[in-house]
């Protein structure tokens, strides 16, 4: 058999195991994972050979978690440079979250055609839900592959950001009631925040502001864990599977590991920020996102713990292309940081390198667990024979100072400007099309594939 590229001499990264061999690709698709002599004896031959010596060959990332357009870009430059800085970045997939305040549908669809005409990524969306006629939408929506929705526990009232609207706690119930009448692989994806101490905490702060107050005192951890276990009561009186997202505090993750003991279908997500840095870490007007940085180092051992111990499921970017423009001063910035770019090389140099976590633990958790969570397994999350040469080749040793200018994304600051990360990404392959290399693109704008993730409706 001819194929399209051998991929040789490398070290293939599972989340059970790490092996050297040589992977094949024909049509976008793995046809043979194993050793020169496999490829000899099984006849294979390709077009394009890759000697990947020393370097480690991952299943493409899948971001569960990404705003490209927020807080208020034009769509389609959003689209562009956010998903060409996750290919820069080793991510093949990523999940867009829409806010719009249209029909769901409309918005649906509109959004889809912009990623298909601009996306590098292959996508699927979570719709976010606001309202009780967004909730009736909820059954069509999944019947046209879009089957996680994203509720906010804390936007409303003085809290509320343009394009989101308030909701309140009956109405994400009612959400969820309907959400679990569906199939695998329905599921709410939740911000848990309790506004109400906000609320008041702002109400002490602002006018009145102590030395070094950080966004950590006005949304401290208390308001995460509480609305944690709010939800965690939702979930297990509807039925309906949850999946947390941006977790910054460790009872919360305590709190929703017990909570799998005890049978609830609670996915736990985190993200690169809440792991690295923390609230007097980077400029606090800059690095204003919700949750908050946190102040005490307790809570960033916890997350890298909860990896290791199977208790954090996720990692997502939150990437949400704020820029200074954006962030005047600290009461009126709006929340949010680019980052999808840097979370893999920031990953693989404060964790894998720094003896942290597994190379192993990257797949599973960048990549398995989210498109097992999300449906989109075996065809994206896998790198085995059958599944889409969606492949990422990474160099370890590689040492790369993070400056803002040289990210694609659309924001003009990055939280981890000078780090010098030691971990970074060669090449990223998506359905056997190399589509970045060494930092530059080798396929336009568009190249991306919608990925319909239906959710059928239980009997
Ligand atoms: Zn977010």
């Amino acid at each position: 058999m001819n194929v399209d590229y051998i991929i040789s001499n490398c070290q293939v990264v599972k989340p059970a195991n790490t092996f050297h061999a040589a992977v094949a690709i024909k049509n976008g698709k793995i046809v043979l994972i194993g050793d020169q002599a496999l490829m000899a004896e099984s006849g294979i031959t390709a077009k394009n050979v890759i000697d990947a010596e020393g370097k480690y060959l991952l299943p493409g990332c899948i971001d569960p978690h990404m705003h490209v357009d927020w807080p208020d870009w034009e769509t389609v430059s959003a689209t562009r440079s956010s998903t060409k800085a996750a290919v820069a970045g080793g991510y093949t997939t990523v999940i867009n979250f829409l806010n719009g305040t249209d029909t769901l549908e409309e918005n649906f669809l509109s959004s889809k055609d912009c990623f298909e005409k601009n996306s590098y990524t292959d996508m699927a969306f979570h719709m976010a839900i606001f309202t009780d006629e967004q909730i009736k939408e909820i059954p069509r929506m999944a019947e046209l592959g879009v089957s996680s929705f994203k509720f906010f526990l804390p936007y409303r009232g003085s809290e509320v950001v343009a394009p989101l609207k308030g909701i309140d706690d009956g109405t994400i119930y009612m959400g969820l009631k309907e959400i679990a009448k569906l199939n695998a692989p329905a599921r709410a994806l939740i911000h848990c925040e309790n506004v109400e101490l906000v609320f008041k905490l702002k109400e002490k702060y602002m006018g009145n502001e102590p030395e070094g107050l950080t966004w950590d005192d006005v949304r401290p951890p208390v308001c995460e864990i509480d609305g944690v276990r709010r939800i965690l009561t939702f979930s297990e009186d509807t039925g309906c599977p949850v999946y947390v997202v941006h977790t910054s505090t460790e009872e919360a993750v305590k709190d929703m590991q017990q909570a799998k003991g005890n049978g609830i279908d609670v996915r736990t997500e985190t993200c690169v920020q809440y792991l690295t840095l923390m609230a007097t870490d980077y400029d606090r007007t800059l690095g204003k996102v919700n949750p908050p940085l946190r102040m005490d180092k307790r809570h960033l051992n916890a997350l890298w713990d909860g990896i290791n111990n199977g208790s954090v499921d996720t990692i997502g970017s939150d990437h949400a292309p704020c820029a200074r423009k954006h962030k005047p001063d600290f009461w009126s910035a709006i929340v949010g940081m680019a980052g999808i770019q840097t979370l893999l090389p920031v990953l693989l140099s404060e964790g894998v390198n720094k003896g942290r976590i597994t190379i192993n633990k990257v797949a599973e958790i960048c990549s398995y667990n989210v498109a097992k969570t999300f449906g989109l397994t075996p065809q994206k999350g896998l790198l085995e024979i059958g599944s889409d040469a969606d492949l990422i080749l990474v160099d370890l040793n590689k040492t790369v100072t993070v400056k803002a200018e040289d990210l694609y994304h659309i924001s003009d600051f990055s939280c981890f400007e000078g780090w010098e990360l030691t971990g970074s990404v060669d090449m990223t392959m998506i359905r056997g099309e190399i589509v970045m290399q060494n930092g530059k693109a080798m396929v336009e704008p568009g190249y991306a594939r919608f990925l319909p993730r239906v959710a059928a409706p239980k009997e």
